[in-house]
């Protein structure tokens, strides 16, 4: 599991659904996600198409492009990427639109601590290493 700053408890939005999705998402980064690596340019191993995230399912690793340019913009992309990569870890057999509305609906709805919280789980640095 990725190292994690502080051990609060993660925060709530007041919203039943949305906190047990959020907390679906914190405990499936904590029990099963093995490495968040960010990528300056993510590429897809196979067919070398540009990508926002990437999921390893062999290693449980997610990859996310973390662009030079560091707005408000970039910043709610990693995150909704961080979200998107780890919900087609928790519901595998689920279909990517779905996937893509939940994402979006997440985004909407969690509050800024929560988001906060997710973004703790992301490293600072970049990495070299391509996914394989
Ligand atoms: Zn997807």
């Amino acid at each position: 599991m990725p190292a994690k700053k502080r051990e609060a408890a993660p925060p709530v939005s007041g919203d039943a659904l949305i906190d047990t999705i959020f907390l679906i998402v914190v405990d499936s980064i904590k029990k099963h996600v093995k490495a968040i690596r960010m990528k300056r340019k993510l590429k897809h191993p196979d067919t070398n198409q540009a990508l926002y995230g990437l999921l390893i399912r062999d290693e449980n690793a997610i990859y996310i492009e973390k662009p030079v340019r560091h707005s408000k913009k970039e910043r709610d992309m990693i995150l909704s990427t961080l979200i998107h990569e780890v919900l087609h870890l928790v519901m595998q057999s689920s279909f990517e639109n779905r996937i893509r509305r939940l994402e979006k609906v997440l985004m909407t709805r969690l509050t800024d601590e929560q988001k906060k919280y997710l973004r703790d789980f992301l490293p600072k640095h970049i990495v070299k290493k391509e996914p394989d």
